[in-house]
């Protein structure tokens, strides 16, 4: 019997459709609550958009194709799902960031605040007190969403905007930034100096099309910051670690995993059907597929209500990812020889009119890589690499899904060297470095990774689809629950969103 026909043949209490790491999460949960939980995943590989591939020549190059470093994980899944025991290890990046600027002087940030000053200091000594309050108003809505009166909103249900807004009753600057603010009124209002505003802006538009100067982009910056596990992290062997160790937790305590199956449609209140014809039984699927696609995928009526709002997510990615395959590392101008810079987040850009104006361009269908990150995960973990060589991710924007001109099967390589134009501004050796690389558009992240739009976050995170705007793990369509990033709290490597779709689930089986 097929492994396919030998799941067919039996009953499921629950039935995940799709093995990203949420959808490992919550199988994990539920086959850990005595469950009989069956995982399909339409890839030949699991993880969804925190996993690893070899997409070079040569084999030894271990890229994190979407997802790279590893910061707002939830320490309750790391811990109840026993990951360390499953292999899972991180690397804390420190320097957090660097910032390399075009007359030659830098920006280094630091876990260590004292460092992290000094540098500012000797860029803008007037600065200093205004780059502390800055860090401190995110730190803030940290503990306040996380550790605050309300405990971990993370956890179960979404608050209501009111509940937020209740929460940073007493710090209105908090509460704009949670609920309103762009990143550019924040920074400005902060720091004078235009090199210490390019350095920070760009931690509000990550994954978003919306520019700097858009209402909602501090929010980017205040969700990145809400982790609670000591800071971005590489893992070690790539971030699809996650996901495979998750996989492990789950078939551990007795879940079943079938890679290569696609859904075809789920069944209300029956099952799925995959897409060889095969039905598979289970009163309960959750979907770890965004809603978009799950919409397309359910079987009968749909409640209007909740059409008409996946209808009007907004889910569309303004991202490029280039994983660079590097014979040696380039050489930054600004960096005078200190491999430091190469442990840090590299970020690249100009000013905030020039990514705003970049945004701009794209949503007119022109590709305008403006702004980007650099990731070199080899300085901490050269097991990705072969001997001596190393690994550069790089992640941009603003590019669009629908190009005004062409399409980007005739322009990716156009619109990478463009990319890489941009690195090359800070570093003019980084082109020769590159032995091979793979060029992930919007497009290609959906048909790869299955995310509609691209979108990295399975829809926008600005706050109007943030709370209760963004999708609960329970849907007005019988039997049927969401688990992925576009259900609360949101996007990015969490595995809370798997979390909470398993309890909500063992809250209404027990019910039942
Ligand atoms: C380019 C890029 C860079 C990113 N960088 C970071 C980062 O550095 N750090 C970070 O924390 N986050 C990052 N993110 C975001 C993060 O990776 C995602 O938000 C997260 O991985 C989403 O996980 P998920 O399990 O909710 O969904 P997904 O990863 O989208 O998984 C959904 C799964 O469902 C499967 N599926 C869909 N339809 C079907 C079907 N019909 N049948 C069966 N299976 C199906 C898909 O194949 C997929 O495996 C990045 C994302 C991208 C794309």
């Amino acid at each position: 019997m097929t492994v396919i026909a030998d799941v067919a043949a039996r009953d499921w209490d629950v039935i995940v459709v799709g093995g990203g790491h949420n959808g490992l999460t919550a199988a994990a949960y539920l086959a850990r609550a005595g469950k009989r939980v069956l995982v399909v995943e339409r890839r030949d590989q699991l993880g969804g958009a925190c996993t690893l591939e070899r997409p070079f020549a040569d084999e030894r190059y271990v890229m994190s194709p979407c997802a790279y470093l590893v910061g707002l994980l939830h320490p309750l899944v790391i811990e109840e799902l026993a990951l360390a025991k499953h292999g899972y290890r991180t690397f804390v990046v420190d320097p957090t960031q660097w910032t390399p600027f075009e007359d030659g002087t830098s920006l280094y940030q630091w876990h260590d605040d004292a460092k992290t000053q000094a540098s500012v200091e000797a860029l803008a000594p007037s600065d200093v007190e205004g780059f502390v309050a800055y860090e401190a108003l995110f730190d803030r809505i940290r503990d306040g969403l996380r550790r605050g009166p309300r405990g971990d909103t993370w956890l179960g249900d979404a608050p209501e905007r009111a509940e937020v807004e209740e929460l940073f009753a007493d710090d209105v600057e908090a509460r704009e930034v949670v609920l309103e603010a762009s990143i550019a009124d924040v920074v400005e209002r902060h720091v004078k100096d235009p090199r210490l505003r390019s350095a920070l802006h760009g931690q509000g538009v990550i994954g978003t099309f919306a520019g700097p100067r858009e209402s909602g982009t501090a929010w980017i910056h205040a969700h990145h910051s809400l982790g609670t596990i000591g800071g971005w992290s590489f893992v070690e062997g790539g971030i699809g670690r996650v996901s495979f160790c998750l996989a492990d937790a789950a078939r551990e305590a007795g879940a079943t995993i079938v890679e290569g199956a696609p859904v075809a449609a789920i069944v209300p209140g029956e099952g799925v059907v995959l897409e060889g014809g095969e039905r598979v039984r289970a009163p309960i699927v959750i979907s770890n597929a965004d809603p978009v696609r799950t919409l397309a995928l359910v079987e009968g009526e749909v409640d209007a209500a909740f059409r008409a709002r996946i209808d009007g997510w907004r889910i569309t990615s303004p991202v490029i990812k280039l994983n660079c395959a590097l014979s040696r590392l380039p050489t930054f101008s600004a960096a005078n020889g200190d491999p430091n810079v190469f442990r840090a987040q590299v970020e690249i850009g100009r000013g905030i009119d020039e990514t705003q104006a970049a945004c701009e361009r794209a949503r007119q269908g022109e590709p305008a890589p403006e702004w980007c990150e650099l990731y070199f995960q080899t300085p901490y973990d050269p097991s990705v690499a072969p001997p001596g060589h190393h690994t550069m991710s790089v992640f941009a924007q603003y590019v669009p899904y629908e190009l005004a001109s062409g399409t980007w099967d005739e322009r990716r390589d156009e619109i990478a060297d463009a990319t890489l134009a941009i690195v090359a501004r800070f570093a003019p050796d980084v082109a020769d470095c590159v032995t091979d690389r793979q060029v992930l558009g919007p497009p290609d992240v959906e048909d790869r990774i299955g995310l509609t739009g691209g979108h990295i976050f399975q829809g926008e995170l600005l706050p109007d689809q943030m709370w209760e705007h963004r999708f609960a793990s329970r849907t007005p369509v019988p039997g049927l629950y969401l688990c992925g990033a576009a259900t609360h709290p949101g996007g990015s490597v969490m595995a809370v969103n798997g979390r909470n779709a398993a309890m909500a689930v063992l809250e209404d089986l027990g019910k039942g």
